[in-house]
């Protein structure tokens, strides 16, 4: 199916208080997350939109979708998979008293952005973390070493220099400094 980009709802022709639902294709768009790239997969995603017309006049609007974003762990780098799952709402509604005005930004006149709409939730709805596993261990801070294939890993501890250097310092009984490092 060819991705939308943008829906006229005004073309829909729907009558106030009817509802409609459209499952369409939209084009996710790889994103960036400390530093990394992350691709929605698939990138072409299959979305499901449900308009209701309301009787005061506009729109509510809701779109969910499942999918996936591969990337390396934000811990260990190693390539990864995580699921997102995207449920968001959208009113639009076009009042005199702005009390009762909703603007949604993605819908301008009667065309809705759903390319724009479906990216920005996508990226809203992504973890907070994208991990290989939620324990992962990740990466040796001083090695680099992965953590998870070795979980004692460690390294010997050599003297501190500056431990070192304290350690020739004297004090008299009285709390005079007799001997420098
Ligand atoms: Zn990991
Ligand atoms: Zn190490």
């Amino acid at each position: 199916m060819e991705p939308t980009d943008l829906i006229d709802l005004s073309g829909l022709r729907m009558s106030p208080g009817e509802g409609r639902r459209l499952d369409l294709t939209v084009l996710l768009d790889a994103v960036r997350l400390s530093e990394q790239g992350y691709a929605p997969d698939p990138d072409l995603q299959e979305v499901r939109l449900d308009i209701s017309r309301m009787l005061g006049g506009g729109y509510a609007l809701q779109l969910r979708f499942d999918t996936t974003i591969a990337g390396p762990c934000m811990r260990c780098l190693t390539p990864t998979r995580s699921e997102v799952e995207v449920d968001v709402r959208e009113l639009e509604q076009k009042k005199r008293d702005p009390e009762e005005q909703f603007d949604s930004d993605y819908v301008k006149g009667d065309e809705l952005d759903l390319h724009r709409w479906a990216n920005d939730s996508f990226v809203f709805s992504l973890p907070v973390r994208v991990l290989c596993r939620p324990d992962c261990l990740g990466l040796c801070p001083e090695c680099g070493k992965e953590l998870n294939d070795d979980p004692t890993h460690t390294h010997a501890k050599g003297p501190d220099p500056r431990m070192a250097a304290l350690s020739g310092i004297r004090f008299d009984e009285d709390g005079n400094l007799v001997q420098g490092p």
